[in-house]
């Protein structure tokens, strides 16, 4: 070999050995980098532990924080509050209602026609859209002007110009927000939650509001009765099945009320019901305690919130929430490595991620998660390999098991102030053969992350069973009541017309 060649050849060893040197370099940074992101899930599944002796303590707080909350005006985060609600729809009821319902995503309008039995409901035509957004924080005034514009245009497309006998039109009017009643169809609004701010509106007689709407619009309608969304939910419940006595919604936000014995609620002393009893709205959104298992991701989303340090167990476990805590631990993923390629700008956008996108990736069925690929694609990252898009997977599955525990817990916890869940409340012990005795009690669900995320809804029926135990479980029906909350509502302000 002459000089020239030799040279030649070792500079090409020397090259060779540096391009190993840099690949072994970079095999060793990437390991190190998914080790991080290794740890950051395991962090996280840390984090959001729910093992049944944890929720078990979930279950114990929420029942004591229902007694304070109905011992005394602020005594609990609970609230407690009254709906003047102390009889359910029985089946009886006849004519034709109507129901307006505000959610947090969506306002849904619909008619109901009832011919006084109970197999004789005909819910006509649901009409569902979204709230167009710029409402949200409006005015008083824009909001219920376009509501009752919403409601003459469905009646006229309803009723086809065949109205009609003279006869006032009686309208339940559904409102998914806080409420402190002063009778049945009439009461102020505390606060406003899931991202709405209409400040002028606070203290407002919500039904008020859209009485004068529909005035001002001429239309003969009468607002009969101001329903919480819970409580709708409990009247359709009990209409088909009067062992109901709790429901549940998981929606936008979380909700749950249930029939209450009247001498139960100390804070309303004197309060008188023919039926002994009345339906609370427990407004378990706002529910706290130290035994819920809380991330550095929660705290994040809560301090940046439109309403920091409020309605923690409803940004634990509903549907505005459960995306972007998925969203900001993506996010942590990709600025601390780089196994989502670079930082996508569209990352750091509050909730831009949604809960539906959540329940596509987490129940993606395709060998190549092509769905999580593409929802990825979405949040500006392009072609991450199959074993990310399987973390990413593994993410929704840790923040949606802990929401549908936690939400089994919340609903345990309420089994057990009324002495349904098997131990006999949280004053008293009771036997085995009074257990035995267990009464069949009835939980109405609804609400689209409960009707629509199959998971969710998976591991909330299964932690329910694990808590309760599969005998006394035997006794705890959970019904999905579509559209409950509407149909519901209309049903009750029927029930107030016989
Ligand atoms: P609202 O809260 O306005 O009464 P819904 O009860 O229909 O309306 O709940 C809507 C919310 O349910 C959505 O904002 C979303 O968070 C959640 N949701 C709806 N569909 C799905 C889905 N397929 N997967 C997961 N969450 C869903
Ligand atoms: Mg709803």
């Amino acid at each position: 070999m002459g000089k020239v060649a030799v040279a030649f050849a070792a500079v090409a060893v020397v090259a060779a050995c540096s391009v190993a040197a840099v690949m072994v370099g970079r095999r060793m940074k990437s390991r190190r980098k998914w080790r991080t992101v290794v740890e950051i899930l395991k962090e996280l599944e840390d984090d959001c532990d729910t093992p049944v002796g944890r929720l078990r303590q979930v279950v114990d707080a929420m029942a004591v924080e229902m007694h304070a909350g109905l011992a005394s005006e602020g005594g609990s985060k609970l609230k407690m509050l009254l709906t003047f609600v102390d009889d359910l729809p029985t089946g009886k009821e006849k004519g034709t209602y109507y129901a307006l319902h505000l959610g947090g995503t969506y306002f849904r309008i619909l008619r109901v026609l009832l011919g006084g039995q109970r197999s004789y409901l005909d819910v006509q035509d649901v009409e569902r859209h979204p709230i167009p957004s710029h409402l949200m924080n409006s005015t008083s005034e824009v909001l219920f002007n376009f509501l009752a514009f919403s409601l003459e245009r469905f009646i006229e497309k309803e009723e086809n110009g065949s109205n009609s006998q003279g006869v006032r039109r009686e309208l339940a009017f559904t409102f998914s927000f806080p409420v402190k009643h002063t009778s049945i169809s009439s009461g102020v609004l505390i606060k406003w939650t899931k991202g709405f701010e209409i400040s002028e509106m606070v203290g407002q007689d919500i039904a008020e509001c859209l009485q004068g709407a529909l005035n001002r619009r001429g239309l003969d309608m009468h607002v009969g009765a101001l329903v919480n969304d819970t409580v709708g939910a409990l009247s359709l419940g009990y209409y088909h099945d009067p062992d109901t006595v709790v429901a549940v919604v998981f929606g936008t936000g979380s909700n749950a009320c249930y029939l209450e014995r009247t001498d139960a609620i100390i804070k309303c002393q004197g309060l008188l019901t023919t039926s002994g009893s009345m339906v609370v709205n427990m407004e378990w959104g706002n529910f706290w305690s130290s035994h819920l298992p809380r991330t550095s991701y929660d705290i994040d989303l809560d301090a940046e919130s439109s309403n920091a340090n409020e309605m923690g167990f409803e940004k634990m476990i509903s549907g505005m929430y459960l995306g972007d805590i998925v969203r900001r631990v993506i996010l942590r993923m990709s600025q601390e490595s780089d196994i989502f390629g670079p930082i996508s700008p569209v990352l750091s956008e509050p909730y831009i991620l949604r809960t539906n996108s959540v329940s596509a990736m987490h129940e993606d069925g395709t060998p190549e998660l092509q769905e999580v690929a593409r929802i990825l694609k979405d949040l500006g990252v392009s072609d991450v390999p199959v074993k990310v898009r399987k973390l990413v997977v593994k993410i929704c599955d840790v923040v949606t098991r802990r929401a549908g525990r936690l939400a089994a817990a919340g609903i345990a916890g309420i089994l057990k102030k009324i002495g349904r869940d098997g131990s006999g409340g949280i004053t008293s012990g009771r036997s085995r053969s009074e257990i035995q005795m267990q009464k069949r009690t009835v939980v109405a669900v609804e609400g689209g992350l409960y009707m629509n995320y199959t998971m969710f809804r998976e591991y909330m029926e299964e932690a329910l069973v694990e808590i309760l135990g599969e005998e006394v479980s035997q006794y705890v029906v959970v019904k999905a009541m579509e559209d409950g909350s509407s149909i519901g509502s209309a049903l009750l302000v029927a029930s107030l017309q016989s």
